[in-house]
């Protein structure tokens, strides 16, 4: 049976998320910004948090780790070697390996860039992967501490799993990536729609997540960066796909 999935808006533009096995109670919650939301999200549908999964250091991922974990004993999981800047993990991972939420399998996937130990989780039977800061909806991570050739690798990983994937990302910052989006491909029919889709729900005050891999792959310029139109677009015909999605993030900085 597939997780269920709950979308937890948090601080100003973060989201958490829920992951719900329905068949043995046990419920992962996807970092913690902040605890007092998501604590009222298992309340409201009755769930207790069996599991805590860190993608990664920064503070608006985990700054309410130790009241959730305190609150509902739930198991902290995260990278192995970012143990040192993390809270207190129960368990610790590495890329490849295996966890488990009741009955759903997850794999951990080494997605560094925007920090070097950025983890994603991805639930294969559920279709659901954690991306966090790394692959965004139209958009990346910054890269604080990663190279642009680590990021562009991990985001080849996340552009190889099944297409109708859910990309179950960290922030709010769609509206902002599509502008910028724009600019590098102002002629790509999917992201001129998929842009009006989020204004729209931005108006109702609706999340943009989690949206699906089939979909960035369409619109994502940072995802497209070995695509000859993208190149082309660029000047950088000739130009590695590393070296191009470099350009592309260089752009998005200075934005
Ligand atoms: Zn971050
Ligand atoms: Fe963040």
């Amino acid at each position: 049976m597939a997780l269920e999935l709950v979308t937890i808006p948090c601080l100003s533009d973060n989201y958490a998320y829920l992951a719900h096995d329905a068949a043995t109670g046990a419920t992962a919650v996807v970092d913690v910004p902040e605890a007092a939301p998501i604590l009222n999200a298992l309340r409201e549908r009755g769930w207790r948090a069996s599991h805590i999964l860190i993608t990664h250091h920064h503070s608006d991922h985990i700054d309410g780790v130790a009241t959730l974990a305190a609150a509902t004993g739930a198991r902290v999981i995260g990278a192995s070697a970012d143990a040192h800047r993390l809270p207190p993990l129960d368990e610790s991972v590495d890329p490849g390996d295996t966890i488990r939420i009741g009955m759903s399998r997850g794999e951990v996937i080494d997605v560094s860039g925007h920090t070097v130990g950025h983890i994603a989780f991805h639930f294969p039977d559920s279709k659901l992967v954690f991306t966090a800061d790394s692959l965004m909806a139209l958009g990346c991570g910054r890269l604080f501490e990663g190279s642009p050739a680590q990021m562009w690798e991990s985001l080849s990983r996340l552009a190889a799993l099944p297409p109708e994937t859910l990309i179950c990302s960290g922030h709010e910052y769609t509206a902002a990536n599509a502008r910028f989006a724009l600019t590098i491909e102002p002629g790509n029919t999917n992201l001129i729609s998929r842009s009006r889709a989020v204004a729209d729900a931005r108006e109702k005050g609706q999340p943009t997540v989690p949206s699906t891999l089939s979909d960035e792959l369409a619109t994502n310029p940072f995802l497209r960066a070995n695509l000859p139109e993208v190149k082309a677009a660029l000047g950088m015909e000739a130009a590695d796909d590393a070296v191009v999605f470099a350009e592309i993030r260089s752009r998005k900085d200075r934005f």
